[in-house]
């Protein structure tokens, strides 16, 4: 009987439950603890805040909780010697000298352990600029931005360049200024994009959630993901590593900084004057002038970059809790948080952790107190060492990429849960109309009657026509979930309300001020936002649990494909590759099969539904939509990205926060009219190779919808 009775459905009553249980002071409570200190990868903070985590699993009732650990590369400040960046005139005076902390502005952010100020992977290096020349200010670094550069003749090359954040991920942002010759890179937050109201103390944290002038923003720079020492491969103790000097690492040094010391530097940067109001940021007074010559008064200036990161291998822990399926023990339902913080990690990633203990929390009760116990198995991880790479989620895919495969029907995850109070989930086109499901049960966190209402008030005042969810780029521990295994990923966030200010991310994200009191007065007082965070989670893990048939939302998978060749055919692309490749068409029409196909089998399936199915049936259904998306795996990868293996979604290559709809197809076409003949003719065979294995992975998808007749 039970292993034919739909929990979810029978069950209903249980859903409502836990809405009443998700509660606002431990999440609270949760948080507070979670980010009393900085808890950086690798750090003994960050092992104990492990423990912490293993303890409530097993206070919950969980069947079992494990610490697994992984020695990985990782990258810090040398305590001692502070990375600096130095003005000097003639004589080698130094007339500037930049922060490496934040000042303290508040009793709770002045903890003395807090890693100084620096880009994770960037090497140690001292490049300083010829007298009076050799800076130049390149906006957000973006592909585009270092073309107009080129059209006003404004060459980087042998150059320090300084970048303000925000628009991409700051790892494209350093590989674009290495490719194109640049010596070192400087990283800036400008107030246009981190204090829109003002940069006086009464505008700022701890008075609101802006960024104060001397806030530093760290970040990792590496572009792969994992541990940079054992790219495909598990950094378990028998693990083959590289040698350090073989990894894939940034060469050039780069070094974060305030707006306070940005504006040191930019007001004395002269040469072609900024092209257009959008390559000027917010200080006042500061003509964002591009370079490379310093103004005539400073022409005996020189700019030095002196920087001191080391490079160590350090013991990272995830923590792995699980709750037994009591029907289909080896069907995994997965959520994952990473634990590590650049410092106090409020919001990134403690907001998501205070969600995951508390779901964790409430499903124990569940058990406890009703008897119930899911169909699937639920795992849960908190993973070491996001911030410098996904590397805690990486390594442990990669041990386990085969079980996962076979048997993982999602993975939820919950990064920054709460930073604003809008709901985004991008994910995988399979999972759009359970979590919409699920977000019209959950109360709305603001005046929403749901939060399905919210979101769609929100989408509306976007202007947004068709109300879809999104595809993934990468940036978080997913990636490897989605983008290695073809497992069916979510994202949850809460954050910015971009009608009030249209700013990239919020202002405190990875600087010394991401504060639990700035979360608790600035951001999410009351803590409903948390609230809905968990609440989602909650119900949206028992859903996949607890489902007789798995809620997966077939259809939307070629048609999220559609919409990606849409793009194509809007932006021309479509007419350069019919060019190079006519049989294009043919990839077109299987996407009319695959959406054919994907509409019969869930009308069948609902002609099935209403008979009694029995438990092979029922099996062997869920097994075939679980493995729908495993067909879009290239096993060599994309073309030119090895580790990037998803044929259909995946992060953009100038951009690893964005998505890319078939992005190997991008990635070909990109600038292929600037090659020479041959080198042409090869791309275009590519093309043409890569389109054809798109067509067939495309029927292969049709062909596993069907049986053999
Ligand atoms: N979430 C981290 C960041 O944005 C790491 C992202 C990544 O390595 O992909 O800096
Ligand atoms: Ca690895
Ligand atoms: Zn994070
Ligand atoms: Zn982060």
């Amino acid at each position: 009987e039970k292993l034919v009775a739909d929990k979810w459905e029978s069950e209903e009553h249980l859903n409502h439950k836990i809405i009443d249980m998700v509660n606002t002071d431990n999440l609270r409570n949760n948080l507070m603890e979670l980010a009393k200190f900085p808890h950086l990868a690798g750090t003994e903070r960050d092992h104990q805040l492990a423990h912490l985590i293993h303890n409530r699993f097993m206070k919950a009732g969980f069947d079992t909780a494990d610490l697994v650990s992984y020695d990985v590369l990782l990258s810090r400040p040398n305590r001692t010697n502070p990375n600096l960046i130095t003005l000097e005139d003639e004589q080698g005076q130094v007339i500037f000298t930049s922060a490496y902390q934040e000042k303290s502005l508040q009793k709770d952010d002045s903890d003395p352990e807090f890693i100084h100020a620096f880009n994770a992977y960037t090497p140690a290096g001292d490049v300083r600029t010829e007298a009076g020349r050799g800076v130049v200010y390149v906006n957000y670094a973006r592909v585009e931005d270092f073309d107009k550069l080129e059209e006003l003749n404004v060459n980087v090359s042998g150059c320090i360049v300084i970048a303000r954040y925000g628009k991409i991920f700051r790892g494209n942002k350093l590989v674009h200024a290495q490719e194109r010759g640049a010596k070192g890179m400087i990283l800036f937050s400008d107030p246009n994009d981190v204090a829109l109201e003002g940069v006086e103390a009464q505008d700022v944290y701890p008075n609101s959630w802006w960024l104060p002038g001397s806030g530093m923003q760290r970040g990792t720079t590496y572009m792969g993901d994992g541990d940079p020492l054992t790219p495909g491969w598990p950094s378990t103790a028998q693990a083959y590593r590289l040698k350090i000097e073989d990894a894939d690492l940034p060469k050039i040094p780069c070094q974060p900084i305030g707006y306070d010391d940005a504006r040191v530097i930019l007001e004395k940067i002269g040469g072609t004057p900024a092209p257009g109001d959008d390559w000027k940021g917010g200080l006042t007074g500061v003509a964002y002038n591009l370079g490379p010559e310093l103004q005539d008064r400073y022409s005996n200036y020189t700019l030095r970059l002196n920087t001191h990161n080391v490079l160590q291998v350090h013991r990272s822990y995830n923590v792995i809790g699980i709750i037994k399926g009591e029907v289909e023990p080896d069907r995994y339902v997965i959520v994952g948080n990473h634990r590590d913080a650049w410092g106090y990690g409020a919001s990134d990633p403690s907001s998501g952790t205070a969600q995951m203990l508390e779901t964790a929390r409430v499903l124990g009760q569940l058990i406890s107190s009703t008897g119930w116990r899911p169909r699937r198995t639920l795992v849960f991880c908190s993973w070491g060492a996001e911030e410098y790479g996904l590397i805690g989620s990486t390594e442990w895919v990669e041990e386990h990429v085969d079980k996962l495969k076979e048997r993982a029907v999602m993975y939820l995850n919950t990064d920054t849960c709460a930073s604003g109070p809008i709901i985004h989930v991008p994910g995988s086109p399979l999972l759009w109309d359970p979590v919409t499901a699920v977000m019209k049960m959950v109360p709305g966190v603001r005046d929403g009657a749901t939060v399905y209402d919210e979101w769609k008030a929100y989408q509306i005042s976007q202007n947004v026509t068709t109300l879809k969810m999104k595809t993934l780029g990468s940036g978080s521990d997913y990636a490897p979930f989605s983008f290695y295994c073809g497992i069916p990923c979510v994202d949850m966030w809460f954050r910015r309300d971009k009608n009030k200010n249209d700013i990239s991310i919020y202002p405190s994200y990875h600087t010394g001020y991401e504060t639990f009191y700035m979360v608790d007065k600035n951001v999410d007082p009351g803590f409903r936002i948390h609230q809905g965070c968990g609440r989602i989670a909650s119900l949206l893990l028992k859903y996949f649990a607890d489902s007789l048939i798995i809620p997966y939302s077939l259809q939307h998978l070629p048609e999220a494909m559609k919409d990606a060749l849409d793009t194509f055919k809007k932006s021309g692309t479509r007419d350069k590759i019919i060019r190079i490749y006519e049989k294009y068409t043919l990839l077109e029409e299987s996407l009319t099969n695959f959406t054919d196909a994907a509409a019969t089998f869930e009308r069948e399936l609902e002609e099935k539904r209403t008979k009694n199915l029995d438990p092979v049936t029922i099996r062997a259904i869920n097994d075939q939509m679980m493995k729908l998306e495993r067909v879009f795996i290239l096993p060599a990868g994309l073309p030119g990205r090895p580790d990037i293996r998803h044929a259909v979604f995946a992060p953009s290559q100038f951009d690893n926060y964005a998505t890319s709809g078939f992005p190997g197809i991008s990635d070909l076409l990109h600038n292929i009219e600037e090659l020479n003949e041959t080198e042409r003719l090869k791309k275009e065979e590519e093309i043409k190779r890569h389109i054809s294995d798109l067509t067939i992975m495309v029927q292969r998808a049709v062909s596993l919808l069907k049986d053999f007749h």
